[in-house]
């Protein structure tokens, strides 16, 4: 159990923020049981295919050889040399500030809030965050502003460094072949950074609350409302809650996928 010890500042990235928004109960599994489900085939070829990616572009940022993975992988180069085409100002040098997997940790109530930005370019105008995306459909574009990737990415920017919200922004390129890159790029204001502050703070009292509860009454976290009939396993979490069933809970879990932002 990663939350046992209360006595230490909790450590938060966005995928936690967006279970925790989305679906309690899972995150109640994933991240206080370790019931993890295994990857099938598919998705670990996608992960691993994911990981390349952004190993590469780290790479390339940093001057190093990029030749012994692109032989082994050309669909690797296929979708960097389709990347340089679509957006040439992001990848070609330029007097900007420029850093590869950067990351930076923001104190927030009892929890550290960590981001990783995939490449982060400043100068003395603007920051501009930006995101390699491995899977091929983009979300919409709507659904992409309310994750909390897109909300904290800014947020603990504009906390940790000068710039105003005004001056940053987040841009998602979506790299995977066959079809072109494709970009979505998010601007920031000082309105939606008060309305980030207020929202994180409400998601974390929740969850102060809820590891109490779970912890010291063993009561497990709730389900949120409004979700139950576009979910598939509701019945299931509350049969399991009541039977204990660890058996059928690792069978289901391995049928439950990844949420995609
Ligand atoms: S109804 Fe489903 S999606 Fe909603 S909180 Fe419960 S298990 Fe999660």
């Amino acid at each position: 159990m990663i939350f046992k010890d209360r006595s230490s500042l909790i450590r938060l990235s966005q995928g936690h923020l967006n279970l925790i928004a989305t679906c309690p109960p899972r995150f109640q599994q994933i991240y206080l049981e370790q019931l993890h489900s295994p990857l099938n085939p598919e998705q670990q070829e996608k992960q691993t295919w994911g990981t390349r990616f952004h190993l590469l572009m780290q790479q390339r940022e940093l001057g190093l050889p990029l030749e012994s993975l692109l032989i082994e992988e050309p669909e690797l180069h296929h979708s960097l040399a389709a990347l340089i085409k679509a957006a040439p100002e992001i990848l070609l040098p330029a007097r900007d500030i420029r850093a590869a997997e950067h990351s930076r940790t923001l104190s927030f109530n009892n929890y550290l809030l960590t981001v990783i930005y995939d490449l982060l370019i400043v100068n003395k105008e603007a920051a501009k965050i930006l995101d390699w995306k491995t899977y091929l459909k983009p979300p919409n574009k709507k659904k992409l502003a309310n994750n909390w990737q897109t909300r904290l990415y800014m947020y603990v920017l504009a906390e940790t460094s000068d710039y105003l919200p005004e001056q940053i922004s987040f841009t998602y390129w979506f790299v995977k072949l066959p079809h072109q890159p494709q970009s979505l790029t998010f601007t920031y204001n000082s309105q939606q950074h008060q309305q980030n502050k207020q929202d994180l703070a409400e998601l974390l009292n929740q969850l102060d609350r809820w590891l109490d509860d779970y912890q010291n009454k063993e009561i497990p976290f709730p389900h949120r409302v409004n979700c139950e009939t576009n979910c598939p396993y509701h019945q299931f979490f509350l049969s399991s809650e009541e039977s204990k069933n660890q058996s059928e809970t690792s069978n289901l879990i391995t049928e439950i996928e990844e949420i995609p932002i």
